[in-house]
């Protein structure tokens, strides 16, 4: 295997939308992905269908850059679309990789845009590129391309279910052929993926705000493990199809989604985001209660959150720190050095809420540490009189390999400095406390983590991997279940 391909996993974040039998498919699309646009920033793509011929527009950049101009949308006729935004941690920002992915194959055209990252993905890429495959990306999703060119078990959507059964990690997909629109997630329902319709036209889409803003329909949650296969007849009628063609799986969807990735706005599996963070916010002040005047939240994550913590405890909330919109989120930003820059150009203190006030400051998650070391000296320069932190996850300690973008478990802050009091000392807080692994389940489905099955994956709370992480640990090599283990014992 060259070192190119397992130097490190492609670690993307994402966003999908497909619509199929609406005469403004690409329009809607382009507004399912702008409400989208917080699952990546780096680059959007659609790819439509008008009966005839495929159609794609890709870019680097924003949703509201490009597919708000009339030319660039009048070059995707026809009633099926999908598209993708997409955001990648690990260099590749280049336009071949943009989403969605489209190929010619024996069984016809079809385009696929993918949400989550297959922790086996470089291992099948070199197998399929030793067997004679040219590879044009660096991305999970031309994997799933090359596997569904060489199956030859029948037509599209029954090659591609056989692509997928090669597949570990996770991944929730839409896929368009000249007659069928066919949405899958993968068989733990690790990343989240809704089903809705407009004018009685099928949706498939990363998350239920994609369906607010074009005025859609929410109709359920693609279910783990489902495939639906949606598919217009020659009267124009859709007929539509579940199947569950992947051995059973409990469903372990991503806690991170809650804690930070999705929309507060959004429903995902029946709850809302917004109340439940307020609830891991309540949690939080009764775990760990702090004598304060005011509660401060880090725009925009720990604001819900904040709400729920002052809300329970009765101290006013407050805008003590006031976030530059214009800014792109600080995480993503190629380096270290900007990314700390970054934190002064998204926040500032609004000093008259802080001088001279004792403060409990919420974030809904520390990663690297570096948004809280900048804040927490912002807030001391701005005069506050103690400045207790609390955050409303537990402590990052392993890293995700499912879609989310963290860093290698060597920068993550809790892994750095190993006890609570070594992290409190570094980020210069007169107190420090998260969330417990309970409080955060508490929060979302109202009972502790059922250690026998787990209801969600907490892969970076306790290095439990639903998945084989065969990249990480090679094929026959130990699960990242044991790397953990080991870890947490050396
Ligand atoms: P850090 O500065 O590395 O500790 O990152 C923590 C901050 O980044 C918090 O304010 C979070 O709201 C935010 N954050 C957490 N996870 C992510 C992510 N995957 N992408 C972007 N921002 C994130």
């Amino acid at each position: 295997m060259s070192d190119y391909f397992i130097s490190d996993n492609l670690r993307e974040e994402c966003g999908i939308f497909g619509i199929l039998g609406h005469e403004d498919a690409s329009k809607l699309t382009a507004l399912g992905l702008h409400a989208l646009q917080h699952r990546g920033q780096e680059s959007a793509g659609i790819v439509s269908f008008d009966g005839k011929q495929f159609h794609s527009e890709k870019h680097m950049g924003l949703v509201g850059d490009h597919y708000t101009n009339a030319q660039t949308l009048a070059n995707l006729p026809g009633s099926s679309a999908i598209g993708h935004v997409r955001y990648s941690t690990t260099g590749d920002t280049v336009l071949s990789n943009v989403q969605p992915l489209f190929a010619e194959l024996e069984v016809g055209g079809i385009a696929i845009a993918h949400n989550g990252n297959i922790t086996n993905g470089q291992t099948l890429r070199s197998e399929l590129i030793k067997n004679g495959a040219i590879c044009q990306t660096t991305s999970d999703t031309e994997v799933i391309l090359h596997l569904l060119a060489q199956s030859r078990v029948g037509n599209a959507p029954k090659r591609l279910i056989e692509a997928l059964k090669q597949l570990e990690g996770a991944y929730s997909l839409v896929a368009m052929t000249r007659s069928k629109l066919i949405a899958a997630r993968d068989p733990f329902g690790i990343r989240p993926l809704i089903y809705g319709e407009l004018d009685g036209k099928p949706i498939f889409a990363s998350e239920s705000c994609a369906l607010d803003i074009i005025g859609a329909n929410f109709i359920r949650d693609v279910k783990n493990g489902e495939v639906i296969i949606c598919e217009k007849q020659s009267d124009g009628t859709i007929n539509i199809k579940s199947i569950e063609p992947f051995a059973k799986k409990p469903q372990r969807l991503c806690l991170f989604e809650y804690v930070y990735f999705a929309r507060p706005d959004s429903i995902v599996e029946g709850r809302s985001v917004y109340s439940v963070r307020k609830n891991m916010g309540k949690n939080l002040f009764l775990e760990a209660p702090v004598d304060a005047e005011v509660v401060v939240p880090v725009p925009d994550g720990g604001t819900p959150a904040a709400i729920g913590y002052a809300q329970a405890s009765n101290i006013p909330f407050e805008y003590g720190i006031i976030r530059n919109h214009y800014v792109g989120r600080t995480f993503i930003e190629p380096t270290q050095q900007i990314r700390a820059l970054g934190v002064k150009l998204k926040h500032s203190a609004n000093k008259e809420q802080i001088n001279g006030k004792k403060i409990v400051l919420i974030d809904d998650s520390i990663v690297r540490g570096t948004t809280s070391l900048k804040i927490v000296r912002m807030m001391r320069d701005a005069g506050a009189k103690e400045v207790h932190m609390r955050v409303a996850c537990p402590m990052i300690k392993y890293s995700d390999y499912y879609g989310i973008d963290t860093p290698n478990p060597d920068k993550l802050l809790a892994n750095q400095y190993k006890t609570l009091e070594e992290m409190r000392a570094y980020i210069d807080v007169d107190s420090l406390a998260f969330l417990s692994v309970d409080g955060l389940y508490n929060a979302i489905c109202n009972e502790p983590r059922n250690n026998q099955s787990p209801q969600f994956t907490d892969h970076y709370f306790t290095g439990d991997y639903p998945t084989p992480l065969t990249d990480l640990s090679g094929k026959n090599g130990v699960s990242m279940n044991k790397i953990a283990l080991l870890k947490e014992a050396v």
